[in-house]
């Protein structure tokens, strides 16, 4: 006999499971953890079989764990469901609930969260639950093991009634027992579940079916679509929805007495118009800590410190030592500037990388997911794409990556060829640098270089999709919002620290080889000849290439190559201002604020580091699309960049 658990993510089924075979599977207070099935014997009963299958919100096939499930059910057909529902949210659950139905398997749903109901002060009436869905409902605790042996001994019972789903509107429940006259072939058992199916023209199910005849059953369907003025997919979701809300309605003895502190504070942070000013309010509060009070103090140390008097006097130092004037330039010119200035940035990153920990560990950055999902789902993108952007934030390469989960190939490619656009830990020391060399050490550069990076985004998002490869609709997505923590000081003080050295290996690694190379570039020529920078190979190939970005108002070898070297790693591009200027007076007279507005914005969208198009390249998999991604980036960062450049010269 086998037993499937079946339920939404989080409802508490590894528990479950973990009970009911004594084994000890991963539990995890987040979505997602068990991707594939697992199986164990019934602890006391080796002849029944429990599965572990990954949470789902539904059965229709949008994502890899929806897919795993439904086909495990839909193929394996197990003996009975066990569907775990998480009483604290019926609603949510029992849509899954209504979708197992349909299959027509025995199915025995177990309440859980008895305890957790009972703090929260619900009452839920399991008979009149049961008797509405048409099969029996145990209350369990699958936590302290409340109600556990009740439920298994009802699974036990339950093998020989099947369950069917239940359907309340005439028209819908017509037009399927209709269609199910057409499933000859088709055993009893499963007639339901194909005419459903095929009623929400569900397409993989109707090639599995031979020998039916869908022009009659699509007039079927056509004739419930003009009745109800609606397509037949949306008919049905919305059916069960009101089912759903009819049926809560009557199982509630006793409705949620208090709200969980949680969903109080979130009436306000997620509240459709406060939402985004707290969400800019917190963000400004970080970015100012971080940023603008500490990484003004660095980089005034930059100048200061490294470039003012650490330099000269090593320079000193190496020539009494009487060591060859190229290894005194070499040390004092390259690598000392060159590593020193991405170094100079370690403490406010840390400060950066400690405050955004907090917002992690305690929950708030899953808030502004879901905030940035309301608005994106505006301009026709996937609410998925942003977990790529989020995860950007602190580097390109996982972000990318994590767009696997993107199932949608068409949202997939566009949320690859548009993560990097948002700044990640590796440029916030030129956006830093420029805050506070070239702007005075405004506060506002880095909101806004976050804003330039959603704004690019959805922007790219919108002209892609007008594309015929990138027409899509896109999926929906239910995110679940874990409960508030208070954030527990040494996992966060680990991941900032984690993040923080990190950037400091780049630095003894990449950097430094990056500083080496800048240097000799910069003081020899193609003879391998020291001569002054200005003749030297790097100014060669810069001048050479200056004119493409003189419209962008910065058409000198200097910051063309810098945005060159940026591309090895995007820290490198201050290393390189470190090794190509003598002192931050110098870089601020290279730019004005219009031409350092245009550069920075360049750089921030243009393609990002090797590792990241690297990243690029393994996700498209194909030469086409990973040009396409190259291209796309260079030009999209050149045209704005440009337009930045033009009307801020005349606004200024
Ligand atoms: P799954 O995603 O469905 O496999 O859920 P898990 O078994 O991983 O459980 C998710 C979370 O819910 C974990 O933090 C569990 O400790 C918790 N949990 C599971 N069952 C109960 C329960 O009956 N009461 C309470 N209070 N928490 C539970
Ligand atoms: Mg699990």
């Amino acid at each position: 006999m086998k037993i499937a658990l079946v339920g939404n993510p989080n409802s508490g089924k590894t528990t479950l499971f973990n009970l009911l075979t004594g084994s000890n599977q991963y539990i995890g207070n987040w979505p997602g953890v068990t991707v594939e099935k697992k199986t164990g014997k019934l602890k006391g009963n080796k002849k029944v079989e429990i599965i572990d299958l990954p949470g789902i919100y539904s059965l229709s096939p949008y994502s890899p764990e929806e897919i795993v499930t439904r086909d495990y059910i839909a193929n394996e057909r197990p003996d009975v469901i066990l569907n775990i529902v998480d009483g604290t949210n019926l609603e949510r659950n029992l849509y899954l609930t209504l979708q197992l139905l349909e299959f027509g398997i025995p199915t025995v749903i177990a309440l859980n969260m008895a305890d957790l109901l009972h703090k929260q002060g619900i009452e839920i009436d399991v008979d009149v639950l049961g008797k509405r869905l048409g099969c029996e409902v145990v209350g369990i605790s699958a936590l302290d093991g409340t109600g556990v042996g009740d439920v298994i001994d009802a699974a036990m019972k339950v093998n020989e009634i099947p369950c069917q789903a239940r359907n309340d509107n005439p028209s819908i429940a017509s037009a399927i027992t209709q269609i199910e006259k057409y499933l000859e072939n088709v055993p009893e058992k499963l007639k339901r579940y194909y005419a459903i199916k095929l009623f929400e023209r569900d397409k993989k199910v109707a090639r599995e079916l031979k020998g039916v005849n869908f022009k009659e059953i699509n007039n079927i369907i056509q004739l419930c679509e003009s009745e109800l003025r609606d397509e037949s997919d949306s008919i049905i979701i919305s059916e069960r929805y009101n089912y759903i809300e009819r049926i809560v309605k009557e199982c509630y003895v006793k409705e949620r007495q208090k709200k969980a502190i949680s969903e109080k504070v979130d009436t306000i942070l997620t509240n459709r118009f406060l939402a985004l000013p707290i969400f800019a309010g917190i963000m400004f509060i970080v970015y100012y800590l971080a940023i603008s009070t500490i990484g003004k103090i660095s980089s005034e140390w930059i100048s200061n410190g490294i470039l003012n008097r650490i330099v000269p006097t090593l320079q000193r130092f190496l020539e009494n030592a009487n060591c060859d004037a190229w290894v005194v330039g070499l040390i004092s010119k390259g690598i000392v500037p060159g590593v020193g200035t991405v170094l100079a940035f370690v403490p406010q990153l840390f400060v950066l990388f400690f405050l955004l920990a907090i917002l992690e560990s305690c929950g708030y950055i899953s808030r502004i997911a879901f905030i940035l999902d309301r608005i994106f789902r505006n301009f026709g993108l996937s609410g998925k794409s942003f977990i790529p952007m989020l995860i950007g934030t602190g580097c390109s390469v996982p972000g990318i990556m994590s767009s696997r989960t993107i199932e949608n190939e068409a949202n997939r490619r566009i949320t690859i060829i548009t993560t990097s656009f948002i700044p990640c830990s590796a440029k916030l020391p030129i956006i830093a640098l420029f805050a506070g060399v070239l702007f005075g050490g405004a506060w506002w550069l880095a909101p806004m270089a976050y804003l330039i990076g959603v704004a690019a985004i959805i922007a790219s998002g919108v002209m892609l999709q007008k594309l015929k490869a990138f027409a899509n609709r896109p999926s929906p997505f239910i995110m679940e919002l874990p409960n508030y923590h208070m954030p527990k000081l040494l996992s966060v003080l680990n991941s900032s620290w984690d993040r923080t050295f990190s950037f400091i290996r780049k630095a003894g690694t990449v950097i430094l080889a990056g500083s080496i190379v800048i240097w000799l570039a910069s003081n020899l020529n193609w003879r391998w000849q020291f001569v002054s920078m200005n003749d030297s190979i790097l100014a060669s190939i810069g001048n050479a290439i200056s004119w493409i970005f003189a419209p962008l108002g910065w058409g000198n070898w200097r910051p063309v190559v810098s945005s060159i070297t940026g591309l090895i790693a995007k820290e490198n591009l201050v290393g390189t201002f470190g090794i190509l200027y003598n002192n931050w007076g110098e870089l601020a007279l290279g730019f004005t604020s219009a031409s350092a507005l245009s550069f920075l914005v360049f750089n921030l969208l243009c393609v990002p580091c090797v590792a990241a198009v690297s990243a690029i390249a393994r996700e498209m998999r194909s030469a086409k699309w990973f040009l396409f991604s190259i291209l796309y980036q260079s030009v999209f960062a050149y045209v704005v960049a440009f337009c930045i450049y033009q009307i801020a010269r005349l606004t200024t």
